[in-house]
């Protein structure tokens, strides 16, 4: 069973958290092959969830083993014969379902969310009304998984395709967004037929026992077991053989690109499909025409939201050397109201980092930069308090240098001057990775550059509004290290099914495709 011993009594417990409604200290969580079918942890493996505000463990979890893995897969799998014949507009009625039941739980849940991850808590719940977003669009979704059709060039032929579920989807995901990365894939998944195993971050556990359980109330009460299938552990063994696994028909990995390209190979290996969500390292461009009252705040959030641990952060800030002096005074001023704490307390704009790690990472990119002869502008140290706190930091840097070109996941931007927006651009995709873009300009010309093929080479480019915070309706994704998968709305669904092309002859002739006669007869004849 999680139990709640965390000594901050300023923060609340896992208990605390969920008296209302998640009732998480039910649990005897490991894996869960289906509704309210908690296997018992016979793995003697315990694992904490830590507070990165405190540094205290919040719960603790037993691992799930590799028995458990085979039953959960053999859940899964037998779940996905029955799953796939319930009408895709039913499905969708049941992710409404989850949709709604997440509702009822959003605050709760967002508040478990800030506890376990230490974004604020307005993060949070943002986050869990992503998942909201994205339930609401699988439940239209499912009645649009549409296939073309297509004229014959056949007498009395007739040619259309179709899309069918793949199987068992496994989806792995990354601390940072411990349950939307899920809900973006699970979601749309299960309308497509799918049944869907989860293997989420070790650090972020406890979100995904919470978001179980309540998937588990649903499909239990609808008579649906077995469609969502958790595995928790403390590391990635089980992570890597389901990656392995020849019955799990795609993978779906967010995290990082070191990590998501050891994935991205294996799965290709076995010729199975996979989606990879992997690093950014994104930049804002502000032009000399640009409207520094929108650009200001967009670039803070971008780079100071959930501590600069997004996907989507705004790492370099490329701007006008006209604008230059400016915009840096404007931003370390904005900086200065960035107030830094517990991530649950009223006013906060700005949490922990995840861990100690990540804690350590940020200062060691701190020395590389000032070895390097880069200029803080703002901030630069840790914070000498419990929890793994930084200074929301600015920093002037060159584009070439290595410590620019990676990602380091935390509160620092970079900032750099240019001449021309050529310039800009070319700097701006001089990085491997290829996730988000924005520019921030009154020119119609630029926007339109920007926008062109010349222009971002990212799988996000936007104009007057930062990196950060995309909506659910479009394709969420990135290019080049990214690693090029597409998730959420526009037409990402067709990822999780296999297309089938059908052609039907309703003649009493046999027709072949590009005019060949294959004449049989003549060919018995002559022998
Ligand atoms: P990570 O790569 O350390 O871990 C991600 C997941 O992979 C975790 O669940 C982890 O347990 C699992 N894992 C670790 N080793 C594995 C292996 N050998 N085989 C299979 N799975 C394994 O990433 P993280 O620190 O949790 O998350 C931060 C990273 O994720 C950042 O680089 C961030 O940019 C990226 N991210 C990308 C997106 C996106 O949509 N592009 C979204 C969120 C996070």
């Amino acid at each position: 069973m999680p139990k709640s011993n965390t000594t901050d009594a300023a923060h609340p417990t896992a208990k605390d958290v969920t008296l209302g409604k998640l009732e998480l200290h039910e649990l005897n969580p490991g894996a869960c092959a289906g509704p309210d079918e908690w296997l018992d942890g016979n793995s003697a493996t315990k694992f904490d969830s830590i507070n990165p505000a405190t540094g205290s463990p919040i719960a603790s979890a037993f691992c799930a083993n590799h028995d458990d893995y085979e039953r959960v897969i053999a859940r899964a799998r037998e779940a996905c014969l029955r799953w796939h014949m319930v009408p895709a507009p039913k499905r969708g009625e049941l992710v409404r379902k989850i949709g709604d039941a997440l509702r009822e739980n959003k605050d709760v849940l967002g508040e478990l969310v800030s506890l376990e991850t230490g974004k604020i808590k307005q993060e949070g719940v943002g986050e869990v009304q992503e998942m909201i977003d994205i339930a609401d669009l699988a439940v239209g979704q499912s009645r649009m998984l549409y296939g073309k059709t297509m004229h014959s060039e056949r007498v009395e032929h007739r040619m259309y395709e179709q899309w069918h579920p793949l199987g068992v989807v496994g989806v792995i995901t990354a601390f940072n967004f411990p349950v939307a990365v899920w809900a973006w894939n699970a979601l749309i998944a299960a309308v497509a037929g799918n049944t869907v195993v989860w293997k989420p971050s070790p650090k972020a556990f406890l979100c995904a026992l919470a978001v179980q359980h309540i998937c588990n109330r649903v499909m239990r009460r609808e008579g649906y077991p077995g469609i969502f299938s958790l595995i928790i552990e403390d590391g990635a063994e089980l992570a890597n053989r389901l990656v392995n696994d020849q019955r799990v028909a795609l993978i779906s990995f967010t995290g990082s690109t070191a990590v998501g390209r050891r994935v991205g190979e294996t799965v290709a290996g076995r010729m199975a499909k996979v989606l990879l969500e992997l690093s950014g390292n994104n930049a804002v461009i502000v032009d000399d025409s640009a409207d520094l009252d929108l650009a200001i705040p967009a670039i803070v959030f971008g780079s100071v939201g959930t501590a600069g641990q997004r996907c989507t952060t705004t790492r370099r800030l490329l701007i006008h050397r006209n604008v230059y002096e400016e915009v840096t005074a404007r931003l370390s001023r904005a900086y200065e109201q960035v107030k830094v704490g517990d991530p649950l307390a009223p006013g906060v704009l700005m949490g922990p980092l995840i861990d100690a790690q990540a804690k350590q990472r940020f200062l060691d990119a701190i020395r590389e930069l000032r070895q390097l002869g880069g200029v803080i502008i703002r901030g630069g140290d840790g914070l000498d308090r419990p929890g793994f706190y930084v200074e929301p930091t600015i920093a002037a840097a060159e584009n070439k240098w290595a410590l620019v070109q990676r990602e380091t996941f935390g509160p620092l931007l970079y900032v750099m001057k240019f001449e021309t927006l050529e310039d800009a651009i070319a700097m701006q995709n001089d990085v491997s990775q290829g996730l988000s873009s924005a520019l921030f300009t009154n020119d119609l010309r630029h926007a339109e550059l920007f926008l062109s093929h010349a222009g971002s080479d990212c799988g996000i480019a936007n104009i007057n509004i930062g990196t950060s915070g995309a909506e659910i309706g479009g394709a969420f994704g990135g290019e080049k290290d990214t690693g090029g998968g597409r998730e959420a709305g526009s037409d990402a669904w067709r990822a999780y099914m296999r297309r089938q092309t059908n052609t039907i002859n309703w003649g009493r002739e046999l027709p072949l495709a590009q005019g060949i006669e294959f004449d049989l007869q003549a060919t018995e004849s002559a022998g």
